[in-house]
């Protein structure tokens, strides 16, 4: 079993850090994108195709604020299991995740071969095929 050098859990630290601040900056922003939103005046939906398009794009920025929020929650997981010693192993069979799939993506808690089985049993995860 190879377990991650210092360096590798160095590199991998900080894309969850970068990816972190990136994410809050997006949920923020999104946030403040519907404040700012103008749905009290009247005027301007009046036509009610606007009115529909307007509500479809907030359910989608909406559906995306959701799935970043949950990926902070994995990133503060994945913070957490390098505290605990515990990150990069498989939450199923407890060998070793190869650096390359934890540097491509970090809140990873399967090696590869569980996760297909994982993804065929539960169907695809949706938030790393955007
Ligand atoms: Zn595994």
């Amino acid at each position: 079993m190879v377990e991650l050098s210092e360096t590798q859990l160095r590199t991998i630290e900080q894309r969850l850090s970068e990816r972190e601040t990136e994410l809050r900056n997006r949920v923020r922003e999104a946030k403040e994108a519907v404040a700012e939103r103008p749905s009290a005046q009247g005027p301007q939906v009046e036509d009610l195709a606007a009115e529909g398009e307007q509500r479809f794009r907030t359910g989608i920025e909406h559906v995306e604020m959701v799935r970043d929020q949950e990926e902070l929650v994995d990133i503060d997981k994945a913070h957490e299991r390098i505290r605990l010693g515990s990150y990069g192993e498989c939450i199923d069979c407890g060998q070793v995740i190869t650096f390359e799939r934890l540097a491509a993506q970090p809140t990873a808690t399967r090696c590869l071969v569980d996760q297909e089985a994982y993804e065929k049993k539960h169907g695809t995860n949706l938030r790393y095929t955007a």
